[in-house]
């Protein structure tokens, strides 16, 4: 990854860092936190960080927490950021968008009215948008304008425009939103012209040094989204109008529930797909052409890079996940790289339930200034750690990377807990990676590892350890079921493992709206079974990320399956389910049902810790032992209450 330069911008690698919602803003300005975040990503080896979109006009909807770059006053915050991130030797630009019809609801932290090109409907967050009077076109380019010379003042190398993701830009490129009749409408000059007035205002206010790019999708996937051809067609247009210096390319719109997977495309997604589409644009424009998409290893990004489909490549999630994952690139310690899996939970999880940016992994992440890195205490203890699910792994790393001795007992033959079960579900197999990225650490670490062990508390007290760490887990609760003996009731860990079969006309009862109850439905869906998933919930996957739910409920319909909300079984017998509704007193029943799968919450596994307790014997609880958790909390839990308890 050598250096790279665009213009007088010369770049040490060609690793970027694109624009993405940390959700650490401060009264819409970058903060401490914020400036700490990206700090750690450029002390790293990032080549070039694009900074989050900030808007810069009123008209555009804005989220409780999105940067706003709209007066001078902003200035003096956003300088932080680019002197932090420039000190360790990274280039930085930032980036400037206008939401558009892409309105997200009141309930989700949105404010303002909708404008857009046209009162076209948009689908994913059920808008209709007021038409942006003839006038206000003009103001909002100029004010892009105006934010660009705030980025100049704030001594930012460049300014990216977003016509990205079904943004304002992209809404009046595409002739199937963009129905006016005036000059900012019609022929593709015309519904080009909003974007020109507006780069031309930004490069008007920039320096010469300085560099302007756009921020653009390919392809948004949507059926009214905008489409390869017209996107190559704009691209090249821009470059010979001279008014950009580059090209990001990404994928998707905000817009529509068919395009959002592509936005932060998850696991489910080949690896660098999109670098196809960037080699297209790079073929017919002259400029560097950048590119996302899941390229989420560096020999990856090297491939991309090597045969041209690229110029640099954006690894965002590799650093929101390992940030210093160029460092170690350059250092040949690729051993140690930390990859990112493409849940997509606590990146753009977070940001939709109106939470800060984390990682799941890496829970440091997006709290730099409240989670220390590890260094080496001077009164090492002995730590026994009690379980090697995400948890316990956590735990056992942590304490041994402050320099504490650890053992890890785990009773099963492999480490992981619930992801190892949960890797086996149809399109998941990637989420293993979260464990074999612990299971990395652990060896490199030093800590002494031991499978096939059932510790008992006669053990703990022979071994005599300064802190016990109890990551013991949990296991599914039976749920009261009438009938249950004329019935074919099963658990979804034993389908999963092969221990049950089912019989053909399959009903999984789903308490937990995750993917449990998904990929269960895909699987026997995909064997030739009925399949109907009763979730106990608004719809199936309720507690996963929205833009990953949407996909898997298209495929889910795809493969047959009939999903019944609002829904919680009661009662079987050997052809039926019985199920009670959540808001009605009406039961749904549920006929020709020869197999119920139980998809059940957990209960956690506390024995031990009674025991420990009444010896008198120092512990911490960490994961599903405390209450049933999701993998990210484990990993949090794993890593700050262990820390806590060492310190205390
Ligand atoms: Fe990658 Fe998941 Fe971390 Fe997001 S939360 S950066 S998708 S590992």
């Amino acid at each position: 990854m050598s250096s790279y330069s665009i213009g007088s911008l010369v770049m040490r690698n060609r690793i970027l860092s694109t624009g993405h919602q940390t959700y650490l803003a401060e009264d819409h300005r970058p903060g401490e936190a914020f400036v700490a975040y990206h700090e750690a990503r450029a002390r790293g080896g990032a080549g070039l960080i694009i900074t989050e979109s900030a808007r810069f006009h009123d008209s555009s909807t804005s989220d409780a927490r999105d940067l706003w770059l709209m007066s001078d006053e902003a200035i003096p915050a956003f300088a932080k950021v680019a002197q932090a991130v420039k000190a360790h030797g990274t280039k930085i630009i930032g980036q400037l968008s206008h939401a558009g019809r892409v309105t997200r609801r009141m309930s989700q932290g949105m404010r303002g009215i909708s404008y857009a090109p046209s009162a076209t409907p948009e689908h994913r967050n059920h808008v209709v948008p007021r038409e942006i009077p003839f006038e206000m076109v003009g103001e909002i380019a100029a004010a892009a304008g105006r934010a660009a010379g705030r980025y100049r003042a704030a001594d930012y190398d460049g300014v990216e425009l977003m016509a990205s993701h079904g943004l304002l830009f992209a809404q009046f490129l595409n002739p199937r939103v963009n129905r006016r009749k005036d000059a900012y409408g019609g022929s593709l000059e015309n519904r080009m012209r909003a974007l020109k007035e507006a780069l031309a205002a930004a490069r008007a206010a920039i320096s010469p040094e300085m560099v302007l790019g756009l921020r653009i999708s390919a392809e948004e996937h949507e059926a009214d989204g905008l489409k390869r051809e017209e996107v190559l067609e704009i691209c090249m247009r821009l470059e010979a109008a001279g008014l950009i210096d580059y090209v990001n390319v990404t994928v998707g719109s905000m817009a529509g529930l068919g395009g959002s997977i592509h936005v932060v495309p998850p696991m489910e997604v080949d690896p660098a797909y999109v670098a196809e589409r960037a080699s297209k644009i790079r073929s017919v424009v002259g400029i560097p052409v950048m590119v996302a998409g899941r390229i989420n290893d560096p020999q990856l990004g090297e491939q991309v890079i090597a045969s041209g489909q690229a110029d640099m490549v954006a690894m965002t999630r590799s650093m929101i996940t390992d940030p210093e994952m160029p460092k170690k690139v350059f250092d040949d310690r690729l051993s140690e790289i930390r990859a990112c899996i493409g849940c997509n939970q606590a990146c753009i999880g977070h940001f939709h339930s109106g939470a800060s940016i984390s990682c799941i992994q890496t829970p440091r992440t997006g709290r730099e200034l409240k989670i220390r890195l590890p260094r080496a205490v001077s009164q090492p203890m002995n730590v026994l750690v009690v379980g090697a699910g995400p948890a316990g792994l956590r735990a056992a790393v942590t304490a041994a990377a402050d320099g504490h001795k650890v053992e890890l007992h785990e009773a099963a033959s492999v480490v992981g807990g619930q992801v190892a079960l949960a890797q086996l579900l149809p399109g998941r197999s990637e989420f293993g990676g979260l464990i074999t990225n612990l299971e990395d650490e652990v060896a490199q670490s030093g800590v002494k590892l031991q499978l096939g062990s059932r510790i008992s508390l006669e053990r703990i007290a022979e071994l005599a350890p300064d802190l016990v760490v109890l990551a013991t887990g949990a296991r599914p609760v039976e749920p009261e079921i009438e009938g249950r003996e004329e019935g074919h009731v099963l658990s979804a860990e034993d389908v999963l493992t092969g221990q049950a079969k089912p019989r053909q006309s399959v009903l999984i009862a789903d308490w937990r709206c995750d993917w449990v109850g998904i990929g269960m439905a895909m699987n026997l869906a995909a064997k030739g079974h009925r399949v109907r998933l009763a979730v106990n919930g608004s719809t199936a996957g309720q507690n996963i990320q929205q833009y990953v739910r949407d996909y898997w409920i298209g495929k889910l319909h795809e493969a047959g399956v009939e999903i019944i909300p609002y829904a919680r079984i009661f009662g079987v017998d050997a052809e039926t389910a019985y199920l009670l509704h959540s808001s009605s007193p009406q039961p749904v029943i549920c006929e020709g049902v020869d197999t119920v799968v139980l998809v059940s919450g957990r209960e956690s596994e506390t024995g031990l810790e009674t025991e420990l307790k009444a010896r008198g014997i120092a512990y911490v609880s960490v994961g599903d032992c405390n209450t049933a958790r999701t993998a990210e909390e484990a990993v949090y839990e794993g890593l700050v209450l262990t820390r806590c308890a060492l310190e205390a």
